[in-house]
């Protein structure tokens, strides 16, 4: 079965660019022209990777992220953002986007991060642990429903803040590098700066920790990286 895209975006000449090329790459590829169209195709339909564009009429890319996230649909969303707006990638991803790509960008950077990000094991389809959650402080994750929640109150994780957390709880106690999360978690490590890393795991701080200034669980280890005591 081909992988199905849902590109969002209201550029013509983008739209028929995009959609050709990733056709020929092998993946059938539906595009919708506004905000509002994408989240109900997003919300109605199963694709596996959705591509964002932020300025859209009707609703803007952020709030379909958002929506989509708050409907507990973690399909990976990739933004595509204007070019240079440091803002945009931020606030994407604090949003729950998977990835963002400033435009103008190279069909080929482009076609690299849809296939890493289509790579990546769904949560539903990572490995299977043989318990079903796992619990450390106040956090308890929910394997089977990939979910998280902190004393009691459901934590809004992105899919890749999601495979994040399962990566360090999978190898807890080691000392994780910046490249090695890039190359497990991410899969590209060619392609995005280890900074990536660090905002990734600022806001997956923010998310569980009680303290995020003052982390009890992902400690950074200066010079080398990261490690889950939780
Ligand atoms: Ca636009």
């Amino acid at each position: 079965m081909n992988k199905r895209i849902l590109l969002v975006e209201d550029e013509p000449g983008l739209v028929m660019t995009l959609s050709d090329r990733l056709a020929s790459e092998g993946y059938s590829v539906e595009s919708v022209y506004d905000g509002n169209a994408g989240l109900l195709r997003a919300l109605n339909e199963n694709f596996d990777l959705i591509l964002l564009d932020v300025m859209l009429p009707q609703r803007n890319g952020f709030d379909v992220c958002r929506d989509l996230r708050r409907h507990n649909n973690q399909t990976p969303v990739m933004m595509l953002t204007a070019r240079g707006q440091i803002i945009d990638k931020v606030l994407g991803l604090k949003l729950g986007a998977d990835d963002y790509l400033a435009k103008p960008f190279e069909m080929i950077e482009l076609l690299a991060r849809v296939e890493a990000l289509l790579r990546r094991a769904p949560a539903e389809q990572m490995p299977v642990l043989s318990a079903e959650s796992y619990q450390f402080g106040p956090v308890q994750v929910d394997y089977r429903r990939a979910e998280v929640r902190r004393a009691g109150a459901r934590v809004e994780l992105s899919a890749l803040e999601y495979r994040l957390l399962r990566y360090f709880i999978d190898h807890r106690g080691e000392t994780l590098s910046r490249d090695t999360l890039l190359n497990e978690v991410w899969g590209y490590n060619a392609l995005v700066s280890t900074r990536t890393v660090d905002v990734h795991v600022a806001w997956l701080r923010q998310k569980i920790e009680t303290h995020a200034r003052h982390p009890e669980y992902i400690l950074t280890v200066h010079g080398l990286g990261y490690k889950f005591v939780g």
